[in-house]
């Protein structure tokens, strides 16, 4: 298989499947297939899915049915496509999803896309395949890495898997069946990977995992290592400038890494840290195993280790027995932390959780209106943040051309998206930017000192 074939990879859901699937655009590279943005040109097309809510699964459906349309325009002129399910979904579904839609040809489950060279010859040969097996073998050790040419066209700020799978088991939540057990990859194959991504231009690191701070990988020394110490280590990596991590649980914010917020300079102060829910009573319901003053108490450690820290949470409305009371709960501590940002989700019942039974489930007419009031109470916290930082100078790591004829964007070190007149020499650098000007979803501003690179 060495002829120029091109793949086209959808991901649907969170920063993991998106990691997930440029391994796979990676490890599919060396057997010949190119990644292409257009599904109508691609010969193979993988839809790596998300099962977190029913919309995420509804969704590949329907676009199933449009790959059909494609599949089926190509075979008229003689082009054979094949389609691959990948991710959570066919991992919770497996061979269901050929019956569904008889037109895909290989499902593979979200442990075993490093297989997929194989699988796709196999599936070749006729019958489609389904593998969603947990397999014995480390996936991490077999996929491929990607080339300087895939790191540098992927942009300066990359993601490192550093842990996968959830022994939580929230009560809402179908991450434990999906990507199984907790697993925590080793600190020295998560620094050669960063090393890689440093030396082709990569600045910023976002080390990602379901529960990324319960991580505990096995260290140099033969010990397990907190994600605060690994931080520590990716700090030093040369070129390395920022670095961040999504998604953690409360429960496991340790007094050790809360104080990396205080020593590392290079960990960023904005952390994704989702509550669920402001009333106690939600939060035992849904098993999170901390109550909102041990999540207020977080908060407050967090702030006195790093003071111009800022947070962004998930909520879920319309949990099973949630009350106007219990809602209220939760609209006041978005106004207590005064979170710069936050997703929220109607709950959505899922197959073999044990909210799903719970017997007191919520309307879609209350989910609805709840869910309107907490999103204007969000927009509101962030619109205040947002509106704090107008004149305040912060570093911005500049990415690409910007909107308009001479600007080029980049991050402040809160995600913020920041427009600046400036020469497209500063992509990939990091420069002070003072904040001129504040709108629904960017700043402006104007560069405030000679540009500096930072870790150069
Ligand atoms: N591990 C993270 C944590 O503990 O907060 C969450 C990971 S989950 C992939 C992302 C978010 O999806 C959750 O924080 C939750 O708000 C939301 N979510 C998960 N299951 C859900 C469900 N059944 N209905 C609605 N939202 C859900
Ligand atoms: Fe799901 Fe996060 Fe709870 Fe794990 S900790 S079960 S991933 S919500």
């Amino acid at each position: 298989m060495t002829s120029a074939r091109k793949v086209h990879i959808k991901s649907f859901g969170c920063q993991m499947n998106v990691y997930d699937s440029h391994r796979m655009a990676d490890t599919l590279a060396p057997e010949g297939f190119r990644e292409t943005p257009r599904a109508e040109d691609a010969d193979l097309i993988v839809l790596n899915t998300c099962h977190i809510r029913e919309k995420a699964e509804e969704k590949v459906f329907s676009e199933l049915g449009r790959m059909r349309t494609l599949k089926e325009a190509a075979a008229s002129v003689g082009r054979r496509v094949m389609i691959a399910v990948a991710g959570c979904v066919a991992q919770a579904h497996g061979r269901e999803i050929v019956r569904r839609a008889p037109t895909v040809d290989l499902v593979v489950g979200s442990q075993n896309y490093h297989r997929l060279p194989a699988l796709i010859a196999r599936a070749e040969r006729g019958g489609a395949l389904v593998d969603t097996e947990f397999p014995i073998e480390d996936k991490f050790g077999v996929l491929r890495p990607p080339s300087r040419a895939a790191i540098r066209a992927r942009g300066v700020s990359a993601f490192v898997t550093v842990q996968e799978g959830c022994d939580k088991f929230c009560t809402f939540c179908v991450v434990p069946y999906t990507r199984g057990a907790e697993a925590s990859r080793p600190v020295v194959k998560i620094i050669e990977e960063t090393e890689r991504l440093a030396q082709a231009g990569v600045r910023e690191i976002t080390l990602i995992g379901q529960n990324v701070n319960a991580y505990h990988g096995q260290g140099p020394d033969g010990r397990a290592w907190p994600l605060a110490r690994l931080l520590a280590r990716i700090g030093e990596v040369r070129g390395i400038a920022r670095m961040r991590y999504t998604t953690s649980h409360p429960r496991d914010m340790k007094t050790g890494l809360i104080a990396a917020h205080r020593d590392l300079p290079g960990l960023m102060p904005y952390l994704h840290v989702p509550a669920q829910s402001g009333s106690d009573h939600v939060l035992s319901r849904m098993k999170r195993r901390h109550t909102r003053a041990d999540y207020l108490d977080t908060i407050t450690h967090l702030r006195a280790a790093r003071p111009d820290m800022a947070f962004s949470s998930d909520f879920i409305v319309g949990f099973p027995g949630e009350s106007e009371r219990d809602f209220e709960n939760t609209l006041s501590l978005i106004d207590e932390v005064g979170f710069a940002g936050a997703f929220s989700f109607k709950y959505s019942a899922r197959p073999g959780t044990p909210a799903a039974e719970m017997p007191d489930q919520i309307g879609e007419d209350a989910k609805s209106e709840r869910l309107y009031r907490l999103q204007a109470a969000i927009d509101r916290n962030s619109a205040a943040f947002n509106a704090r930082c107008l004149g305040r100078t912060l570093e911005v790591l500049f990415e690409k051309p910007g909107r308009h004829p001479g600007q080029i964007v980049g991050r402040s070190p809160y995600l913020q998206a920041v427009q600046v007149m400036a020469p497209q020499s500063l992509i990939g650098k990091i420069a002070a930017v003072t904040i001129t000007e504040v709108s629904s979803n960017s700043l402006f501003g104007s560069l405030a000192r000679a540009a500096e690179a930072a870790g150069d």
